[in-house]
């Protein structure tokens, strides 16, 4: 190799390797974009989610200003193009502000991320120029939120076995029957993701996906579910009567139902890992201000070892799970395959999320208990990341089928 080609290859790895080191190593070293959109997030959910995060909880209430608000700053459409009406940054930009609002309220977060990873991420990857200018550009503002309808009352981690069924008539439609269980954003939403059998007999590969507008005749909700946590956030039941949508409104090709909830979950995944990570370091936040002022045994308790070794751990889970996540994303952005990053991260941070949280409660004491301070709220918030897109046990079996298979 000559000294110039020599030279080019090197000056070429750098970059490459400083690019690849200045994205996941802190904020600090972050492209500007991407510091920039961290401080509008951490500023918008300091002064507009943090203060407000108890209310939305205590009286069961869907933040709606704050979302449209959300929606003019550019994150219910973060990765979206901006010819479609999006921000047009990348994964890690989206798993940047995810984190910095779910610390400021995780039910906005869980809406802010079913909007951006369930709904308009399959729209985006699968949808047609038409699908795109309906069902996206609206959806990117923040004055509409979609949502995603996969879950079954009889079925959730076995997606494959989706009962709803969707019958093509001579008219150009698909009729549809069944229910949908848990969907985030359910009351709220104009736009559903809605995954039915065309072809039972091919089991999980008859599975296909539809566009379903709200109100569409025959598409009807049920109560809203009383949760633990993520209480400004509506789930429910959608159930299908005879539901007529336009064979157009198909999104994918039929039977390509189930490939597209997995893509859409891959991605998501990356996103409630950043929902556990906002939880997280929100947990840790409130410990350390909290462990500061109170006093026992002649000082503050900070300078106890023993609340010392739960900072350090609750600060060690908290940053590697960070990593893992940017990791995730920034393979997503490099365009490579991510589906074990992101179960990975996804399990990590979700179980960092219910880790800092129990400690954060614990460093508190008594008031820890309370519901006058945020520590019990993240505590029960924290808990979902471990169940949805995905329980815990699946992530697992994700990660080892991922693993297996780089050793065939
Ligand atoms: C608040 C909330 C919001 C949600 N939002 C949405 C939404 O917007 N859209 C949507 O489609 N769904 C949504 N869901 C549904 C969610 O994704 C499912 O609840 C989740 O996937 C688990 O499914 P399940 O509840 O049916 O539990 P099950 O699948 O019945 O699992 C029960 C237990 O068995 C374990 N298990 C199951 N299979 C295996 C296996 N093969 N190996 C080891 N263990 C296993 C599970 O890990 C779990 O511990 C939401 C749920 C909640 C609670």
């Amino acid at each position: 190799m000559s000294i110039i080609l020599k030279t080019a290859f090197f000056l070429c790895i750098k970059k490459v390797l400083s690019q690849q080191t200045r994205c996941i190593a802190s904020i600090s070293t972050l492209p500007e974009t991407h510091q920039m959109l961290y401080k509008t997030c951490r500023d918008f959910a300091e002064n507009e989610l943090k203060p407000n995060a108890a209310k939305f909880d205590k009286q069961h209430l869907y933040p709606a200003e704050q979302i449209k608000k959300m929606g003019a700053l550019g994150l219910m459409a973060v990765d979206v193009p901006e010819n479609l009406g999006g921000t047009g940054l990348d994964c890690l930009a989206y798993a940047i502000a995810m984190e910095e609002i779910s610390r400021g309220c995780a039910s906005a977060g869980v809406i802010m991320s079913v909007n951006n990873s369930l709904y308009l991420g399959p729209l985006l990857q699968f949808g047609t120029q038409n699908q795109k200018e309906q069902f996206v550009r609206p959806y990117t503002t923040g004055d509409k939120v979609g949502c995603f309808a996969l879950s079954e009352p009889g079925n959730g981690s076995d997606a494959g076995a989706a009962s709803t069924m969707a019958e093509k008539t001579g008219n150009n439609v698909y009729v549809l029957n069944g229910t949908k269980s848990w969907i985030t954003n359910g009351y709220e939403s104009e736009a559903a993701i809605v995954f039915a059998t065309t072809d039972k007999s091919k089991k999980h590969k008859g599975i296909s996906a539809f566009i379903v507008p709200k109100p569409t005749p025959g598409l009807a909700l049920g109560k809203k579910e009383d949760k633990l946590g993520i209480r400004g956030s509506s789930t429910c039941n959608i159930v299908l009567e005879d539901c007529e949508v336009p064979v157009d409104n198909m999104l994918g090709e039929p039977g390509f139902g189930f490939k597209i909830a997995m893509m859409t979950l891959d991605s998501g995944r990356i996103g409630i890992a950043s929902q556990a990570l906002g939880i997280a370091q929100a947990s840790l936040d409130c410990a350390v201000d909290y462990a500061s002022k109170r006093v026992a045994f002649g000082g503050p308790i900070t300078k106890l070892q023993a609340i010392q070794i739960k900072i350090a751990d609750m600060a060690l889970k908290l940053e590697s799970a960070r990593i893992m996540t940017w990791r995730a994303a920034h393979l997503k952005d490099l365009k490579q395959p991510f589906t074990k990053e992101a179960a990975m991260a996804k399990l990590l941070a979700s179980e960092t999320a219910t880790f800092n949280a129990h400690q954060s409660m614990q460093i508190m004491g008594g008031m820890g208990y309370a519901s006058d301070m945020p520590a019990e709220r993240h505590y029960r918030d924290a808990r979902i990341t471990e169940i949805y897109e995905g329980t815990s046990e699946i992530q697992r079996l994700v990660i080892a089928a991922n693993v297996i298979k780089q050793y065939q």
